[in-house]
């Protein structure tokens, strides 16, 4: 299906105490990747802004955190059910916004609803937990929420990233205030609005547009006791230091450079499909997205199969645009410069043509580049669009060298039919999250999600069983009772 852009031009508004109102920053447009036309503006919320909604959130979750989790959990319930019923709606507003084919965008919200169905799993999972530690004493762990949390998202998952978090963190008993990308502010009026009509109490989910001066008023609101943020590096690392000079709890998630291991022995097929898929979902805007590809031996007829598949995407259909018309020159001067430094151009995405009448817009196609270098920008820096880079490699340990020796640590996955040779490759992988025969490892629910090295900045994980700890605060209960007479106490 192809993607429906908005035709009239929507004002992507604060969602604050339950209410739609403009902020009082500056005005931005919202430009669809598709064809280069206006969709949205948007008011960037000023310091003042900030700070009333992160004041009226604090008073908000007092009375929620004193609502039972199987109350909260009705809420939630009500959220997946509008969620679904509107699911193709909302999957064309993301996808305008975001450049992402209409599938990506249905998929991406699925994804989040996966975590939305964790997070109603949660009132029935053993969380806490009480151990009896001596003659009639018991030592409890109680979880308790946070208080006001926050979160900061980037443009290439305008649902899927904050749906990460926004049911975990209600859930367990928090209020939510929610920073969008000011690329992709459209969607959150849609998650706010689902929000609310699935009963969730007024200022409990304040959505705050805007760029780096609502970030930072976010980050020192005295109101705001975690941080989550999943964005690039540097701006990770930023908000990382940012916010834990002020003695708080920060979650930041940053860029990624992935390697997929390609061995001889895999299957051509599977190897062929996981890895064109790979790099150019999303048009390669992608956290996960195989960025360079590490072909051990004689691999040419896989690489033929990537070839053909890469070779099959329909921009505008099967492959999406590109977030700005900056990012488009920036990726064609990176193809340019790898040809430079001696790359062999197997398929060239600068020479593809935008779909009829999204002129416009902003479009490069799927780009294959061999004998790529190591330690060369396009084998060692994240590009972050439908280019992979091949680098030659002699045996296994040659290519986890190279892996290792990148910064980021995201996805590594390994094609191969050898259960040795995967194990080999899982160990010696440097990243926080590896794939056998999968191009792209995301873990599905209740399995965690998230990186090392700088693909992440923090401690535990962004969503998942593992994120549990960071968007709640255990407290440790310690109970001795005088030991009761064996009368009846009610007699
Ligand atoms: P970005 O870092 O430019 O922006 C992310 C967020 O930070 C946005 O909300 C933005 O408004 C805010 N921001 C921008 N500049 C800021 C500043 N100077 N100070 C404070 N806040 C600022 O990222 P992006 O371009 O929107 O997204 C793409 C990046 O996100 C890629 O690097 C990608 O790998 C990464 N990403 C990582 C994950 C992950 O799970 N590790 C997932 C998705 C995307």
């Amino acid at each position: 299906m192809k993607v429906k852009i908005p035709s009239h031009v929507i004002n992507c508004q604060n969602f604050v105490n339950g209410q739609f109102q403009n902020a009082k920053g500056e005005k931005i447009d919202i430009v669809s990747p598709y064809n280069g036309k206006k969709i949205g503006e948007m008011h960037s919320s000023t310091k003042a802004d900030v700070d009333a909604a992160c004041e009226a959130a604090a008073i908000a979750q007092k009375e929620w955190a004193d609502v039972p989790m199987k109350e909260r959990t009705k809420v939630m319930f009500n959220f997946r059910n509008i969620l679904l019923r509107d699911l193709e709606e909302i999957a064309h507003l993301k996808s305008s916004e975001s450049g992402k084919c209409f599938a990506e965008g249905q998929a991406g919200l699925m994804k989040g609803i996966e975590v939305l169905e964790f997070a109603i799993s949660l009132q029935n999972m053993d969380i806490g937990g009480r151990v009896e530690v001596s003659r009639g004493v018991s030592c409890e762990y109680r979880r308790e929420p946070v208080g006001v949390v926050a979160n900061i998202t980037p443009f290439n998952f305008p649902a899927m990233v904050p749906m990460w978090t926004i049911p975990i963190a209600l859930t367990l008993g928090n209020a939510y205030i929610w920073k969008p990308s000011e690329k992709t502010p459209l969607t959150s009026l849609r998650i706010a609005a689902a929000l609310k009509e699935a009963g969730l109490p007024d200022g409990l989910f304040q959505v705050l547009q805007g760029g780096r001066e609502a970030v930072e008023a976010v980050i020192d609101n005295k109101n705001v006791k975690a941080i989550g943020f999943v964005g690039s590096t540097k701006i990770a690392k930023t908000v990382y230091d940012r916010g834990t000079q002020l003695g708080k709890r920060v979650l930041a998630l940053g860029g990624a450079k992935n390697h997929i291991v390609l061995l001889p022995d895999a299957t051509p097929d599977l190897a062929g499909v996981g890895i064109a898929d790979s790099f150019t979902g999303c048009a390669g805007q992608r956290c996960m997205a195989a960025s360079v590809l590490l072909a051990v031996g004689e691999v040419d007829q896989h690489i033929k199969k990537i070839i053909e598949r890469a070779s099959s995407m329909v921009l505008g259909e099967s492959m999406g645009a590109i977030i700005t018309k900056t990012q488009v020159e920036f990726l064609r001067s990176a193809i340019d410069r790898a040809e430079k430094a001696g790359a062999k151009i197997l398929l060239d995405g600068r020479k593809a043509k935008a779909p009829a009448g999204m002129e416009e817009g902003n479009w490069i196609g799927p780009t294959i580049l061999d004998n790529v270098q190591p330690g060369s920008e396009a084998a060692g820096i994240e590009l972050f669009g439908p280019i992979i880079s091949i680098v030659r490699c002699k045996d296994i340990s040659e290519a986890m060298k190279i892996e290792n020796s990148v910064e980021y640590g995201n996805a590594c996955s390994v094609f191969t039919q050898s259960g040795a040779l995967a194990e080999k490759v899982i160990r010696m992988a440097s990243t926080g999250m590896v794939g056998v025969n999968v191009g792209v490892p995301v873990p599905r629910e209740p399995f965690s999600f998230g990186g090392t090295n700088a693909s992440k900045f923090g401690h535990g994980d962004i969503t998942g069983e593992h994120s549990l700890d960071f968007w709640s605060n255990i407290k440790k209960v310690t109970v001795k009772w005088e030991k009761q007479n064996d009368n009846n106490w009610m007699s």
